[in-house]
């Protein structure tokens, strides 16, 4: 149940409402609004009298939404969020583009990539300090050090920066360097996690996991809003099918509308990790921004074969600016600018 407070709502009327909510064994969770504050009510809601609170002074409407995803629903919020990171709008009418390398390698390695991406016109920096990696022999990432370069090529390129906070542990050097928080794969239903990005106040960037349903990826996105956090974005990154032979996961291109309906949140396109190879990257970067993706998150090394981390799904900074003239072309046709607030 959501409990939509009036515009002036008093501190005296809202005790008494939550006072109500804790009454029934529930816990009332205040969010605030643009316009006007919701109390989000947790727990066992289902024996609680809509009509009793409706009479509450300070209420103005209390709503009953049958998705087990409310705040993530457009049920709940019809407008589609729009998130912006420095020139990134993450939004409708918009495509943001993201690039950067798989994983922070060394400082020569990440600056020279962040210029070449933000040369080919790229709004958002990636690359990755902490790394979930399959094999325990593998390269991990350069933690704090790896921030403190990625910190770096945001100064001197100006681009804002998304990496992924791989446990709690993490978080808080995250949090310090980030501009947008990654949450992998591995831990989309890491419940605690989740939990302890909802109540930042920087935007998060969530990835379906390799093998959750809509609703599953849904649900995880909504323990981030249900503590607060509004700042969501979500990312299809390819799920497991029976044939990974030849391109590592299946992205789930059907998905995306499907998503754009159920909720108002942005939706991101990782053609990198979906498909695992960089002769798919350019072709399914278009599908995305074809079937209503608001954005891509793309891997790119100028010297791919060396790299430390996933070198074979890499773009060239060439073909990463080509991948750019190409997503510019398609969306003019669209009316779907690729340059973000500045240069529309
Ligand atoms: C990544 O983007 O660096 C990454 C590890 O992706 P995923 O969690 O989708 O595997
Ligand atoms: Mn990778």
């Amino acid at each position: 149940m959501l409990i939509i407070l009036k515009e002036n709502y008093t501190p005296d009327q809202l005790d008494k409402i939550k006072n109500m909510v804790e009454k029934h064994q529930c816990e009332p969770v205040v969010l605030k609004g643009k316009f006007s504050d919701t109390i989000n009510v947790l727990g066992d809601d289902t024996k609680l009298d809509v009509n009793l609170f409706r009479q509450l002074e300070g209420v103005e409407e209390v709503i009953r939404i049958s998705s087990p995803f409310r705040l993530a629903s457009r049920k709940y919020k019809k407008e589609d969020t729009i998130i912006k990171v420095k020139n990134a709008v993450f939004g409708p009418n918009h495509f943001v583009i993201m690039g950067g390398p798989c994983a922070v390698e060394s400082e020569h390695q990440t600056l020279t990539i962040a210029r070449a991406v933000k040369k080919a016109g790229a709004l958002v920096l990636r690359g990755g300090a902490y790394k979930a990696r399959t094999s325990p022999y593998s390269f991990h990432g350069l933690a704090e050090e790896g921030l403190k370069i990625l910190a770096h090529a945001r100064e001197e390129t100006g681009l804002p920066v998304i990496t992924e906070a791989l446990d709690q542990r993490s978080l808080d050097l995250v949090y310090k360097y980030t501009d947008i928080i990654q949450i992998g794969t591995r831990n989309m239903q890491n419940f605690a996690l989740l939990r302890d990005v909802s109540k930042l106040d920087k935007p998060v960037m969530l990835k379906r996991g390799m093998s959750a349903t809509i609703d599953e990826w849904l649900m995880a996105a909504e323990y981030i809003l249900a503590g607060g956090n509004r700042n969501v974005l979500l990312c299809e990154r390819g799920i497991r099918s029976f044939d990974a032979k030849y391109t590592r996961n299946v992205i789930d291109l059907g998905a995306i509308p499907v998503v754009k309906d159920l909720t108002h949140l942005p939706v991101v396109v990782d053609p990198s990790h979906g498909s695992g190879r960089k002769e798919n990257v350019i072709p399914m970067s278009l599908a995305s921004l074809a079937v209503g993706a608001h954005s891509i998150l793309v891997d790119v090394h100028h010297d791919a074969e060396a790299a430390l981390c996933d070198g074979q799904q890499a773009l060239t900074p060439p073909d990463f600016e080509g991948l750019i003239n190409k997503c510019e072309e398609l969306g003019k046709a669209m009316k779907i600018s690729i340059r973000g607030e500045k240069n529309r």
